[in-house]
């Protein structure tokens, strides 16, 4: 079959088409890049252009562009059945799933619950935490509130916007919103309290059990994002901060979700970052790289605990009162599948722990100390250079230079496709590439960067 013209398509996606995240007349002015097919750690336009994947399509084709484990997964189960529903009943591949999840996951996550993205993995600990509370063998119906930390992204539904502090995002819905308690981020290069290590003596781990503390009484449970906050800026977090969070959450009967959605399989250098701090928490959410972004799905692993105060009996059944139509679908459950066997059996982990020397090395020679270059901050495959306009202060860019953005255009036509957030450039190419490719990403990567700078720098000197 022949695909319309890429003009034509232009046009009709303009008139027809809302992208998310995306301000419309800037869309509506771009020359939109029209991706076709992919392969590995390539994606190609209609025009036939290549492409490095060099955010594995936002953070979820960690294993590549039509891996054979996955294509192969996927047309198997297509010829058994597409979908068919978890409300009541159940089929192979979604149990297979649950047990693998349950036997690779942190002590104690032993059940799954199933759902479609990232928002509702978490939109799910956050309902079943409270209904674990009210419903437990001494209830405690008064525990409604959750504490966050600045700067968190969680997901776009309301529940998820709520625990959210991205302000630009966020601000506007705020009456729909209901109150979360806020920690400060334990972001070392910006610290939000003006302190430096070790001097601080991690006093923004001390800030969040203070609020603990607090509210010990009204806290459902405290949701982060363990080792790094992703869309915050990718802001790695001090050794030892999980830890000592996730101990006081426990002392205090506060519960753990940890929002695993990005770090999740493999993209930090371990299975679940989680791991790297030896904490298990008592939800994990996972989505993106769970189907190396094939499918849209989702689970919330929690423990049998939780699980056990939601069984009741015919005068008071204590249901989850919570389901999606796609919930525990087959196709994705299948690809999921395919994925564990990938990471069992193909090294995937030993490639980013490689792969991130790797990285680390070329930045570490190439950026470091460059005009713009603020802070690189990197775990595993999992990429943010913050671009600062003076690296003494360090100070934001005069309004409207927008420097990340220059450099992921420049970048764009350089066969590189990488994002901004604000000024901040992420990279978080796929699990699988090889020596060779990073190798091409870098150096299309500095020499993007160069570019940027050198315009940048004419633009400042104005
Ligand atoms: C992407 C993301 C989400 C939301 O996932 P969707 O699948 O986009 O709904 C939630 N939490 C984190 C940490 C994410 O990176």
């Amino acid at each position: 079959m022949m695909d319309a013209d890429p003009y034509m398509l232009a046009q009709a996606d303009k008139a027809h088409c809302w992208h998310p995240f995306t301000p419309v007349s800037d869309w509506e002015a771009s020359d939109p890049l029209i991706i076709q097919s992919g392969q590995g750690v390539y994606l190609f336009d209609i025009a036939g252009k290549r492409y490095f994947d060099g955010t594995s399509s936002l953070w979820c084709t960690a294993l590549g562009h039509r891996h054979p484990r996955l294509d192969s997964a996927l047309s198997d189960q297509i010829g058994l059945m597409a979908h068919s529903t978890f409300l009541g009943m159940t089929h192979p591949k979604a149990i297979l799933l649950a047990q693998r999840l349950a036997k690779i996951s942190p002590e104690g996550l032993d059940r799954v619950f199933y759902s479609d993205n990232g928002a509702t993995a978490v939109e799910i600990a956050l309902k079943m935490a409270f209904q674990y509370h009210c419903q437990k063998a001494l209830p405690e119906p008064g525990r409604t509130r959750f504490l966050a930390l600045t700067g968190a992204y969680h997901g776009d539904t309301l529940g998820d916007v709520s625990v959210g502090g991205v302000g630009h995002f966020h601000a506007l819905f705020k009456p729909l919103l209901f109150e979360t308690l806020r920690a400060p981020a334990p972001h070392c290069y910006r610290c939000p309290l003006g302190l430096r290590q070790p001097d601080c003596l991690m006093a923004c781990l001390g800030e969040a059990t203070k609020q603990i503390d607090e509210h010990a009484e009204s806290l459902a449970a405290v949701v982060v994002e363990p080792i790094v906050q992703g869309a915050a800026g990718m802001i790695t977090q001090p050794e030892g901060w999980l830890k000592g969070l996730a101990d006081h959450c426990r002392s205090r009967g506060v519960l753990l979700i940890l929002d695993e959605v990005a770090v999740g399989f493999g993209r930090t250098g371990t299975m679940f970052a989680c791991e790297r701090e030896g904490v298990a928490p008592d939800f994990l959410c996972l989505a993106k790289g769970l189907t190396g972004g094939y499918l849209p799905m989702a689970a919330t692993l929690t423990t049998n605990e939780i699980h056990s105060a939601f069984r009741g009996d015919w005068a008071n059944p204590k249901t989850f009162y919570h389901g999606h139509t796609f919930t525990g679908n087959p196709l994705g459950s299948a690809v999921a599948l395919a994925v564990l066997d990938a990471f069992e059996h193909d090294g995937i982990l030993e490639n980013v722990n490689r792969q991130a020397a790797r990285v680390a090395e070329r930045f570490d020679q190439d950026l470091k100390g460059r005009r713009f270059i603020g802070e690189i901050r990197q775990q595993g495959l999992m990429v943010g250079v913050d671009l600062v306009q003076d690296r003494a202060a360090p100070t934001a860019f005069k309004p409207l230079i927008k420097p990340a953005a220059q450099m992921c255009r420049i970048a764009r036509s350089n066969g590189l496709l990488i994002r901004p957030l604000g000024d901040i450039v992420t990279f978080l190419p796929p699990l699988i590439s090889t020596d060779e490719e990073i190798d091409s990403m870098l150096d299309i990567f500095m020499a993007s960067y160069l570019e940027m700078e050198k315009a940048v720098g004419l633009e400042l000197s104005k």
